[in-house]
C-alpha cells in the first residue's frame, strides 16, 4: 500500500482521531451545552457503534496508508467499556517500517485515577487531559455538572505515577468565563513535566452559540504570560503540529498555544477523524462524512477499504479555519458536533 497518499492540497494523511463514544459525563458549554444535550437527546444506540475489532481493522488500514498517530477521543473515551482492550489491540499495530504507531488518548480525566494503570499496561504511551481551570467554581461552571478540580488533578497524578508521558493538559479559553485561570494554571503545572496548552474557543458544531468576541486570541494569552514568565519559542517537532510551543527559560517545562481561530493551521493539517459509527471526516468543520462501516460490514477486503479511504483523501480540499480567517467561511449546512467527532 502507498505511504505517500496526498490530498488535493498536497497534504499527507498522518493522524487518525478515533471517536469511541458520543456520550459524555460532562456538559462543557462550548461542546455539549446542557440545554441541547439533555435527557431527551438521542445518543447513538450500541449497535451503531464500531466494535473494537472494526476500529482496529480500520486503524490497520489507515496505518498502511501513512497514519502514524492514533488518538482515541469522543465524547468521553473512558466511558466506553473495556477501552483498555481496544488500546491493547491498537498497540499491536505496526507501520510498514515495523514501528508501533504513536498511540494516545484525550480525556476529561474523570475516570482516569481508576483507569490509568490498566491503560498503561495495555500499551497506551501518553495522554492529553482537558482541564479548564484550577478554581472549583470556575471549573464547575465550565463542566456544568459540578465535577471537582481535585479529581482531575488526582487523575493526572495517577497517570504520571504509572509512567504515561508526556502528559499534556488542554485548557479551552473562553473570554469572560475562565481567562482568570490562565496564570494560575501555568504556575501550577510549571516544573511538573505536564505540558499545558491553551486552545482558542472554536466555532465547532451548531449548538454552542459561538461568538468571536468570546475568543481570547493566543497573542493576548502570550502577552499576559510574558508579564510573569520568561518564555522562549521552541521549534515544532513536525510540520503537522497544532501548538506553537514555548519553554520556560529557567527549565520549568513548556507551554503551548493552539490558535485554531486566529492563526489557522490548515496548510499542514494531516488529520482524519473517524466517528463513533464509522464515518470518515476530513475536517473538524465538515458537515458530512463518508461511511466506512457499511464497507466493513460488507464483504469488502482491506484493499477495498484502503481504496475507499484513498479516494476520500485524494479529493480532500478542506481548509475551513483559513477561510473563516479570511472572512469566507461557508455558513451553509449544519456542521458536525465536537462530542461526536472528537477533538
Ligand atoms: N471528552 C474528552 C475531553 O474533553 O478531553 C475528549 C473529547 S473533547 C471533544 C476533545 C477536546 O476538544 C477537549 O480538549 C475539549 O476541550 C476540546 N473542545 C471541545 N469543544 C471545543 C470548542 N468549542 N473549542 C475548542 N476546543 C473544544
Ligand atoms: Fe465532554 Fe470533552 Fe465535550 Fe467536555 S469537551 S463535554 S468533557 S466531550
Ligand atoms: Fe484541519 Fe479543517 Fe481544522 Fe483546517 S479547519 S486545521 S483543515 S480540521
Amino acid at each position: 500500500m502507498s505511504t505517500h497518499l496526498l490530498d488535493a492540497l498536497g497534504r499527507p494523511l498522518r493522524d487518525l482521531r478515533i471517536s469511541v463514544t458520543d456520550r459524555c459525563n460532562f456538559r462543557c458549554s462550548y461542546c455539549m451545552p446542557k440545554q441541547v444535550f439533555d435527557k431527551h437527546y438521542e445518543f447513538l444506540p450500541h449497535k451503531e457503534l464500531l466494535t473494537f475489532e472494526e476500529i482496529t481493522r480500520l486503524a490497520r488500514v489507515f496505518v498502511g496508508l501513512g497514519v502514524r498517530k492514533l488518538r482515541l477521543t469522543g465524547g468521553e473515551p473512558l466511558l466506553r467499556r473495556g477501552l483498555e482492550d481496544l488500546v491493547a489491540m491498537l498497540a499491536e499495530l505496526r507501520t510498514p517500517e515495523g514501528s508501533p504507531a504513536d498511540l494516545t488518548l484525550t480525556t476529561n480525566a474523570s475516570l482516569l485515577a481508576r483507569k490509568a494503570a490498566a491503560l498503561k499496561a495495555a500499551g497506551l504511551q501518553r495522554l492529553t487531559v482537558s482541564l479548564d481551570g484550577l478554581d472549583d467554581a470556575v471549573f464547575q461552571r465550565m463542566n456544568d455538572v459540578g465535577f471537582p478540580v481535585a479529581e482531575v488533578l488526582a487523575g493526572i497524578e495517577a497517570a504520571q505515577a504509572v509512567g504515561l508521558a508526556p502528559i499534556k493538559v488542554n485548557m479551552v479559553v473562553k473570554r469572560g468565563a475562565n481567562e482568570d485561570q490562565i496564570l494560575p494554571m501555568v504556575r501550577h503545572f510549571k516544573g511538573t513535566g505536564v505540558r499545558l496548552r491553551f486552545i482558542e474557543y472554536m466555532d465547532v458544531g451548531a449548538t454552542n452559540g459561538w461568538r468571536m468576541d468570546e475568543v481570547l486570541p493566543s497573542g493576548e494569552i502570550l502577552a499576559l504570560l510574558r508579564r510573569e514568565f520568561d518564555l522562549r519559542a521552541v521549534a515544532a517537532d513536525d510540520p503537522g503540529e497544532t501548538a506553537e510551543r514555548f519553554a520556560h527559560a529557567d527549565g520549568g517545562g513548556e507551554i503551548g498555544l493552539i490558535s485554531s481561530v486566529t492563526r489557522a493551521f490548515c496548510r499542514d493539517c494531516n488529520r482524519a477523524r473517524l466517528s463513533t459509527e464509522g464515518k470518515l471526516y476530513t475536517c473538524l468543520f465538515a458537515h458530512r462524512g463518508d461511511d466506512l462501516r457499511g464497507l466493513l460490514r460488507s464483504r469488502a477486503d482491506d484493499a477495498m477499504i484502503a481504496a475507499a479511504v484513498q479516494a476520500v483523501w485524494a479529493r480532500r480540499s478542506d481548509r475551513y479555519s483559513e477561510l473563516r480567517g479570511a472572512g469566507q467561511a461557508p455558513v451553509a449546512e449544519r456542521k458536525i458536533e465536537m462530542h461526536y467527532i472528537g477533538g
